[in-house]
């Protein structure tokens, strides 16, 4: 009788079973597999506690997809994988390759070691790298001719479900499943391959016809909040994108996801840019030190009613809305003259959706610093921002309780108001139009006057 022939498939940020390329290679091409996640210390240290809490939901759902055979191992991955290797007899290890700076270095010290790696898939519709120039194949530094280059190219459909997984069962030292608490009064999305896919139904069904008009909108519900998902793998984007029609509101949707995918070309180009300036010239500008108003930006206590609610919104939820992102970004940048890279640091701490491309190019497309059109003399006006995307008040309501005896139209300029400040909410750490003139000026001195050109 032959042996039973075995493959490993090693999950990383691909939790999930459904459209998953890499575990139908590992499935075809044994009796059965060996699913394995070791636990990171790299990353583990830079991921905050609610990252952290909702990862261990996740591999919980993926263990439970699998009939309970996820090994969760502890170690260095080559000698991890060395070692499962020898014990089931496998030749080799099935993944979805990884593009992002750290993830692609992890893997090639890992072949290296001398562990062949079989990539099937990414967690992109398109691969980084894949969409070019047609006229001279360089890679393009613009999203709106990126995001033509790639709808030409195309994606696949999704790939099927597995029928059946036979695994084989690890050994209780091998589920070394972490527990990492959710912090006390935290509320994060639920974890998973069935809660991301639930989520995506009940967005089609409530959310998507109306993306285009609703997306901009913090106080509701109006976007996918899909993030998390797709950062964890839990839904890969292909699922998306096949339900997509050619209405606005879906191609306002698909171009969303575009910009996931170009700032993961970006930065795959461009690898040094997840902590360099994209545009190196900014790097000579005059920034302040970080110190007490570092401290009331990241606490929620800067004045400025809509930054203060979305910083909240931060920390307690691990998620912000898109539009409060650019304008807290913007703030911290334009109006505390801080480098871009402390806020994105603060990001990754507390972002359940932490993505190292979205989130450092996110930073530098507000900052002004890196690719496309968002010229560093933008600057966002914190409360005209608020007005006009959260018009009656309820995000600011809902994440700062010392305004909320507010109206609609008093709620954004408390200072106006003679009990505007009667709940402790604080006054105004900066002036605004002062810090945005000082802004320019310093962009002055680095001669800049015009809108970047990128690599200037
Ligand atoms: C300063 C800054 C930092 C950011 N950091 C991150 C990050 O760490 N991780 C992250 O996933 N996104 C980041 N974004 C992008 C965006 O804010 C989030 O993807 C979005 O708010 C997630 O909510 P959603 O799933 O409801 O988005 P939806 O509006 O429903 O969009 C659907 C999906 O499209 C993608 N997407 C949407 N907008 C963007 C965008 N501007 N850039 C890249 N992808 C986008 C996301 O994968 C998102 O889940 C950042 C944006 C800014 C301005």
């Amino acid at each position: 009788m032959s042996a039973t022939k075995r493959s490993i498939i090693w999950f990383r940020r691909d939790l999930r079973i459904s459209d998953n390329p890499a575990l139908l290679a590992a499935i075809e091409a044994a009796d059965e597999i060996v699913p394995v996640f070791i636990l990171d210390p790299t990353l583990i240290g830079t991921s905050g506690s609610k990252r952290l809490a909702y990862l261990g939901q996740s591999l919980r759902a993926l263990d439970e997809s699998l009939n309970n055979s996820l090994h969760v191992m502890v170690g260095n991955q080559a000698e991890v994988l060395k070692e499962l290797m020898a014990r089931y007899g496998t030749t080799s290890v099935h993944i979805s390759a990884e593009f992002e700076p750290y993830g692609a270095a992890r893997d090639l010290r890992v072949e290296e070691a001398g562990i062949p790696l079989i990539r099937t898939g990414s967690p992109y519709a398109v691969a980084p790298g894949r969409v070019v120039k047609p006229s001279d194949a360089t890679p393009y530094k613009v999203y709106t001719p990126f995001y033509r280059g790639w709808c030409l190219h195309g994606w696949r459909k999704p790939a099927t479900v597995p029928k059946t997984i036979n695994a084989v069962k690890p050994k209780d030292a091998d589920r070394n499943f972490p527990d990492w608490p959710m912090p006390d009064g935290v509320s994060i999305t639920p974890a998973g391959e069935k809660a991301a896919l639930e989520r995506w139904k009940y967005f089609q069904k409530n959310g998507l016809d109306n993306y285009d008009e609703t997306r901009n909108l913090a106080g509701i519900d109006g976007t996918s909040k899909l993030s998390a998902h797709l950062k964890w793998g839990e839904i890969h984007p292909r699922t998306l994108l096949l339900h997509l029609g050619e209405s606005k509101a879906h191609d306002t949707f698909r171009k969303e996801i575009a910009w996931r995918e170009f700032y993961a070309d970006v930065l795959f180009h461009n690898p040094g840019t997840d902590q360099d300036y994209y545009a190196p010239r900014f790097a000579q500008m005059r920034y302040n030190e970080p110190g007490a108003h570092f401290d009331a930006w990241k606490t929620g206590h800067t004045g400025f009613p809509f930054v203060d609610a979305a910083m909240r919104q931060l920390v307690h939820e691990g998620w912000m809305h898109n539009r409060t992102r650019m304008v807290v970004a913007s703030f911290l940048v334009k109006d505390l003259h801080l480098e871009w890279q402390l806020g994105a640091d603060f990001f990754m701490e507390h972002l359940v959706d932490f993505d190292v491309a979205s989130n450092a190019h996110g930073w530098q497309w507000t900052a002004g610093t890196g690719t496309d059109a968002s010229p560093y003399y933008r600057v966002f006006n914190p409360i005209e921002q608020g007005k006009r995307f959260d018009a009656d008040g309820d995000y600011i309501r809902k994440y700062v309780p010392e305004l909320a005896h507010l109206s609609a139209a008093e709620i954004h300029e408390p200072w106006l108001y003679l009990d505007g400040y009667s709940k402790g909410y604080p006054e105004r750490i900066v002036d605004h139009a002062v810090e945005r003139l000082e802004s320019l000026e310093r962009l002055k001195e680095i001669k800049l006057d015009k809108p970047l050109d990128p690599r200037a």
